[in-house]
């Protein structure tokens, strides 16, 4: 599909996220022929740039050899110092958009990114309203990154705040992780095959892994990670996320609405986790120094901008219980955190095992195994058990593996094009509902508020292990396992 000629309005285009997925999504979209001839992109942030140095820093972000290209492509973009507060900013940005709109013939669809520090979220979509930037022929949308607010009432907040100037329909929350391919797959895996879904239930399945773990520490985010911590980061959005897109009944049909109302039934089924039990379904953790690539890294609170005395959690295992007809009893277990041994997401389905076993594996275990690769591979791993040759009565795994990855990785559209494309033609499949949002963070709230006393535990991992022990035992209790991911 070509889209419809549209402005992308840009707030925080000076910002480290622009420079890195938007502007390079955004070519990648025009080079496939996505975007119609006949678009702009208004870049707005505080710096005195001009449209000058706007196109010198799309043009530096862009890995393309087509120079021609590149050149017409960032012709399209223009620039306006800006401040977030400042009314004028708002008179010069409906003026700017109706002379781009004139020189292209853009009928007023406009798309309003805000990629700038979420406490200008709410300003900005007010004034938007107040200087009656929504009000065109065309449609607007909204484009929001996150964090979604910090609890579920700074999120409420936050909806009642855009909700001024967007409805619903209009507001497209991202997730990131929604525009992975894998993820994607996730449904196409389990509703186009009438091999697993009949399985994908508490009658066949034993547990549920779910594993996002990175390699990096907080880098040069300290400031802003220990405000926040992993449960906020990663937990809240995008691996409630992967839960509900596993979890959730077949929808009807895949429109936005019914795919999302499948995945809030999800969030809606989440069993709670009282404050007062906390530590028995979460895990909290945090690195301390340790080796990685032969080299010695330093611990969290040794971070630049990290608290010394820090108690922000960089690692959160957990377990999930969804109280329906279709899991009960089925535990799904999570785990994420920074500095861990490698950088993966991996969701593995355990099934449970035949009742009675007539074959001889050694002591190796013998669960059929479905893992869901997500990164850095993408596929599929089915591991099954066959007849070891030579031999009667003896079984081994047998591994058969898809991967998704043909050999020109370029052509595999990035998570941020895959969605800027699906919101310039009005999807929002991919994106989190208000009430995914709410949802997410009423089931993680009482845990965070376990977690602002030092009364409970902060387990200490080294960096470069899968996370500390408390992770293994908070499986060990219900005699399972974590599964290697490597
Ligand atoms: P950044 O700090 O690099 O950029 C922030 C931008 O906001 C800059 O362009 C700055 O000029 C602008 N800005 C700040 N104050 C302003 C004001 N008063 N008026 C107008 N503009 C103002 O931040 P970033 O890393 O690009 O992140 C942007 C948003 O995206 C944040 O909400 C962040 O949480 C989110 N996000 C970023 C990443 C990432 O990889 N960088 C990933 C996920 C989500």
């Amino acid at each position: 599909h070509s889209t419809p000629k549209t402005t992308i309005v840009i707030f925080g285009a000076t910002g480290d996220l622009a420079k890195r997925k938007l502007f390079p999504s955004i070519f990648n979209l025009y080079q496939a022929g996505k975007l119609s001839e006949e678009f702009a992109v208004v870049g707005l942030a505080r710096r005195e740039w001009s449209n000058f140095t706007l196109r010198e820093v799309v043009n530096e972000s862009i890995s393309s050899a087509n120079d021609d290209l590149i050149e017409k492509f960032c012709k399209h973009f223009y620039y306006l110092p800006f401040d977030v507060t400042r009314n004028d900013s708002y008179i010069n940005l409906d003026k700017l958009l109706k002379e781009v709109e004139d020189v292209y013939g853009i009928p007023g669809n406009r798309i309003f990114y805000m990629s700038t520090s979420p406490e200008f979220f709410g300003t900005i979509a007010s004034n938007l309203k107040a200087h009656q930037l929504t009000e065109t022929k065309g449609w607007t949308r909204l484009i929001i990154e996150k964090p979604f607010g910090r609890d579920a009432a700074s999120a409420e907040q936050l909806n009642n705040e855009i909700s001024q100037a967007f409805s619903e329909d209009e507001i497209y929350r991202i997730d990131h992780y929604l525009g992975k391919d894998m993820v994607q797959n996730i449904e196409v895996i389990r509703f186009a095959n009438s091999i697993f879904e009949p399985l994908w239930n508490n009658h066949y399945i034993s547990n549920v892994q779910i594993t996002l773990s990175e390699t990096l520490g907080v880098e040069d985010r300290g400031g802003y990670y220990d405000t926040s911590g992993a449960m906020r980061d990663m937990v809240q959005n995008h691996v409630l996320q992967l839960v509900s897109l596993l979890a959730m009944d077949p929808p009807i049909r895949l429109t936005p609405e019914e795919v999302r109302h499948e995945k809030i039934k999800v969030l809606r089924a989440l069993k709670p986790v009282a404050t007062d039990n906390a530590s028995e379904y979460f895990v909290r953790g945090q690195y301390i120094p340790g080796i990685m690539n032969d080299q010695e890294v330093p611990g969290y609170r040794s971070e630049e901008s990290v608290s010394p005395k820090s108690i922000t959690e960089t690692f959160v295992a957990g377990k999930l219980q969804i109280e329906n007809h279709r899991w009960t009893g089925v535990p799904f277990y999570i785990r994420t955190g920074k500095r861990l041994e490698s950088k993966t997401t991996k969701v593995i389905i355990e099934f449970k095992n035949m009742p009675l076993n007539l074959y001889f594996n050694g002591e190796k275990d013998t669960s059929n195994l479905l893992s869901i690769n997500i990164q850095p591979v993408e596929g599929i791993t089915l591991l099954l058990n066959g007849k070891k040759e030579g031999t009667s009565g003896e079984a081994v795994p047998v591994q058969l593996d898809y991967n998704n990855k043909n050999d020109d990785i370029s052509s595999t559209p990035e998570a941020y094009e895959r969605l800027i494309y699906n919101c310039l033609l009005g999807d929002a499949t991919n994106f989190a509902h208000s009430d995914e949002v709410l949802l997410s963070w009423k089931y993680v709230d009482p845990i965070l508020k376990a977690w602002q006393s030092d009364k409970v535990e902060i387990a200490e991992y080294e960096s470069g292990t899968m996370g500390p022990k408390a992770s293994d035992d908070l499986l060990a209790k219900d005699g399972n396992h974590w599964w290697p991911v490597n």
